[in-house]
């Protein structure tokens, strides 16, 4: 009957959640033997001055080598990372391999690329990191501004007192700052001028359709316009093909990452890309 056909419906899904909830477990205790093993790395995806078309910077993105499940990716990994308290330990590793690879981009090409990494929401309610981060780049002998942290617009929406001192820290600091996924958020244009930015990342969506998507045109030319009048630079993302290059050269946008230029690679392809001298 259709009433017991309901009732199995319902034992099978409270199975099948009960299944997501314990291979989230096991996933979330892997992930806290991934860092000790070594199974995570980071890959560094060209960000192209799109004047010059010369590399200028690199963001970092995780990479998770499980065992037996291949490869994890962030969007799925970061979130557990941050439920089992495992992001702030994860993200000062990503910060240390960074700026490592911003020192070796000095010793190679001669000139320091700086690379940007992403911070989530979460990172920021505790405020620890910042002080710890400027010893390390000292340690190091590089300046602050070899480091770009990418934080999303949710944040500055109703920030904490915490979140407008860190990121106060930052500006002080001479750490640069870049608003990543911009579009896809609230975008109330009037917090930009409240916080020390310098680069908007334009989110992929809007570049996926750009040379037919009328909309997207306007909204993408809109966004360069008042970027360059608030003084901050614009990074587009997910260029996938010349045409789409094209369109934002013409627009004035000033960098552009995607996989038409390069998809997020290793540190080592990456220093020899620069050795070449761009892609
Ligand atoms: P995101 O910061 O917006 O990174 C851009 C994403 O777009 C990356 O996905 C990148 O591989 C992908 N991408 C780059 N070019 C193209 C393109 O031409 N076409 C398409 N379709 N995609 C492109 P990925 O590496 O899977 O990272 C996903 C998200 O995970 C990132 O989005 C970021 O929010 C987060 N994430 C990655 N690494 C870290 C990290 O170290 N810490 C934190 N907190 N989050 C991270
Ligand atoms: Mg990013
Ligand atoms: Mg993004
Ligand atoms: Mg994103």
């Amino acid at each position: 009957t259709a009433k017991e056909h309901g009732k199995n419906r319902f034992s099978c899904y409270t199975r099948e959640m009960d299944e997501i909830a314990h291979a989230r477990l096991r996933l979330s205790t892997d992930l806290r033997q991934a860092l000790v093993r070594g199974q995570l790395s980071l890959h560094y995806q060209p960000v192209v001055n799109l004047k010059t078309v010369t590399i200028s910077k690199a963001e970092a993105l995780l990479r998770w080598h499980h065992p037996n499940m291949g490869n994890v990716g962030p969007a799925e990994f970061i979130p557990l990372a941050e439920e089992a308290g495992l992001i702030a330990e994860i993200s000062h590793w990503v910060f240390c391999e960074a700026v490592a690879c911003a020192k070796e981009s000095n010793q190679i090409a001669g000139r320091i690329v700086p690379i940007s990494i992403n911070r989530s929401p979460m990172e920021f309610l505790s405020d620890s990191t910042g002080s710890d981060w400027l010893r390390y780049l000292s340690e190091m002998d590089m300046p602050s501004s070899a480091i770009i942290v990418e934080i999303t617009e949710g944040l500055l929406l109703h920030p904490s007192p915490s979140v407008k001192d860190q990121l106060l820290r930052f500006a002080q600091s001479g750490l640069l700052v870049a608003l990543d996924d911009f579009g896809t958020g609230y975008s109330a244009m009037s917090y930009l001028h409240q916080f020390h930015i310098d680069y908007l990342k334009i989110d992929q969506s809007f570049i996926q359709d750009i040379n037919v998507n009328l909309t997207h045109q306007t909204i993408v030319e809109s966004i360069i316009l008042m970027a360059h009048k608030l003084g901050l630079k614009v990074i587009a993302e997910g260029i996938e093909t010349e045409q789409q290059m094209t369109f934002l050269r013409q627009a004035g946008c000033d960098y552009g990452q995607g996989f038409y230029f390069s998809p997020p690679i290793p540190s080592t392809i990456f220093q020899r890309m620069l050795d070449g001298n761009l892609h």
